[in-house]
């Protein structure tokens, strides 16, 4: 039998309600380093004993609080940073709720000491359970401190939860070294058991805090997001360079209006961005600053507001998607201006000869830049060439592949006719093969490739859409490649990425120097001529230095 209905007492509503908000250690220093911030600190400073679960202090040099407010602050719903509903559609803080402190004090004993910077002296009170000592005198810099301990003594059943200290450590040295990633300018130091952990000098720059949070290595291949210039906001960052990824997404770090988020809200942007750059199944990695208006977030969502909605999430990851992809272009144009320096006795380019004619079909304005000279191939499949100071290697299909697919795209964009074949030529499917040609049919049509019924599971292909006339296309390993998964491509790309690759030179045949020049020097005009559609690399670079520690020279 239900007994009778009751209101709850204030120490059990209390306990409740903190359950949502102090789940383990981590949540306590979570929210008195947003306090920190909130109250505009340039220095904070955490210490913790046995991960937290004995002791957690956080000092600023922040505003302070005033004798008078202290015990305020304790209240459940109190808080400076709202004054009335309306306050809501536009929150600047990191705090709001105003059930921060209170929620600490409903399962652990605190000290509070802070002094506002224009008082003389500081004031100290100490809460616990729900109520909140009167303030007493107490000596300290102007700035705020906070000290938590006893956490979960009165409520058994969540220390339970806990792992180890050595755990509860690790969780709030990475959420602290991560959220300092939105902060250069503010110095912040972690300390356990009586030793420091870290120490992050206020700084103008966030490398030595990217460093931290990535590792040096990964650190290392991080690229300056470039601006966006979508019309809103603004975003900031760091991304990876292709080719260094993660298998899952847990370092696509996103701050909004200084808030570090735990959600992946920009997950498809990333995504998206990378699509032809990245390998599938990896993903890439770094970190981006979003600065919205404030009326156009609501980190209203979550007791603790470690997710935000946005009022225009498209128009958003839009924005973010096309930073992203502007700035591998870039990056990867000017890693190749790097790996392949133009030597200036590079051969002359016949780009006509050979099929590989269809290399000029996109545009037929002159070659920007001299390609590098070509020396040789090397196993029919390995491009050897020399620019001013190093030796190249070009992975024949890979680059091909690469310019085939950036030639469909924009002829698929542009609308171009396709290219008729002179001799047309007949294939014939098995009959599994007839509806999932069926089901593709138009979308190759778009990109040039045009293939019409001729009777009975036959097929005539009319034209093609690269131009590679001369190489026989073979439908039925297209087919079985085409449902194949590319990490970021819509259905309709990943297609053509498949058409592509199945449209040029495989390893093992054998170009003559004229073909490997004109793919070289056309490769060099690729938007990204770095990586082939499916993400692996076009070319390797082998400076002088190179070979000289391969040598033991240096
Ligand atoms: P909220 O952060 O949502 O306002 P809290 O319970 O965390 O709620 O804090 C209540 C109030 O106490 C804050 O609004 C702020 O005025 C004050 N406060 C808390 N911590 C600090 C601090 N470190 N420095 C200055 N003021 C603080
Ligand atoms: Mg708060």
């Amino acid at each position: 039998m239900p007994s009778a209905i009751r209101l709850l007492d204030e120490t059990t509503v209390g306990q409740i309600a903190a359950g949502e908000i102090v789940e383990r250690p981590l949540s306590v220093v979570k929210e008195l380093v947003e306090n920190a911030l909130d109250a505009g600190a340039r220095r904070v400073a955490v210490a913790v004993a046995r991960g937290g679960l004995d002791a957690i202090d956080v000092l600023d040099d922040g505003a302070g609080i005033a004798r008078e407010e202290l015990q305020l602050a304790f209240a459940r719903h109190a808080t400076s940073k709202l004054t009335s509903a309306a306050d809501l559609e536009r929150i600047a803080t990191l705090g709001f709720r105003g059930e921060g402190l209170a929620s600490i004090a409903a399962v652990a004993r605190v000290r509070l000491v802070s002094r506002v910077a224009s008082a003389e002296i500081g004031y100290a009170v100490t809460a616990f359970d729900g109520t909140t000592s009167q303030p007493e005198p107490a000596a300290g810099p102007p700035g705020t401190r906070v000290t938590v301990e006893g956490l979960f003594e009165n409520v058994p059943v969540r220390r339970e939860y806990l792992r180890t200290p050595a755990a509860e450590f690790a969780r709030i040295s990475t959420f602290l070294s991560t959220l300092a990633l939105g902060y250069p300018q503010v110095a912040f130091s972690l300390v356990h058991d009586g030793r420091s952990a870290w120490i992050f000098p206020s700084a103008q720059s966030v490398e030595q805090r990217l460093q931290h949070v990535f590792g040096p290595g990964p650190a290392a291949a991080l690229v300056p997001l470039a601006r966006a210039n979508a019309g809103f906001g603004g975003v900031r960052g760091f991304v990876s360079r292709p080719g260094y990824d993660r298998p899952d997404r847990r370092m696509q770090l996103l701050f909004v209006n200084g808030r570090l988020l735990r959600s992946t809200l920009l997950a498809g942007a990333w995504t998206a961005g990378y699509a032809t750059f990245s390998l599938a199944g990896r993903q890439p990695y770094g970190v981006l600053f979003l600065e919205l208006a404030a009326e156009d977030v609501d980190p209203n969502v979550h007791p603790t507001k470690s997710d935000v909605r946005l009022r225009r999430p498209d128009r958003v990851a839009a924005a973010v998607k096309a930073a992203i992809v502007e700035t591998l272009e870039r990056d990867a144009g000017g890693r190749l201006r790097e790996a392949v320096s133009f030597a200036p006795q590079a051969a002359p380019i016949d780009s006509n000869s050979g099929d590989w004619s269809a290399l000029r079909l996109i545009d037929d304005g002159a070659l920007e830049s001299p390609a590098p000279r070509v020396l040789a191939q090397l196993d029919d499949t390995f491009i050897l060439s020399l620019d001013g100071d190093a030796l190249v290697l070009v992975d024949q299909h890979a680059a091909h592949e690469r310019i085939a697919f950036e030639t469909i795209v924009e002829r698929a964009k542009r609308g171009a006719p396709s290219e008729p074949l002179l001799v047309p030529y007949v294939v014939e499917l098995e009959p599994a093969d007839v509806p999932r040609f069926e089901a593709v049919r138009e979308s190759l049509a778009e990109a040039g490739f045009v293939a019409e019924p001729f009777g009975e599971g036959a097929y005539r292909i009319c034209a093609t859409s690269a131009g590679y006339g001369a190489r026989t296309f073979d439908l039925r390993p297209f087919l079985a490649d085409a449902g194949d998964e590319i990490a970021g491509l819509s259905p309709r790309e990943r297609l053509w990425a498949t058409l592509a690759c199945h449209s040029v030179a495989r390893a093992g045949d054998r170009l003559d120097l004229a073909e490997m020049s004109a793919l070289v020097a056309r490769l060099a005009q690729c938007t990204n001529p770095m990586h082939c559609p499916h993400g692996r690399p076009t070319l390797v670079r082998i400076g002088a230095d190179d070979v000289a520690r391969m040598f033991k020279r240096t």
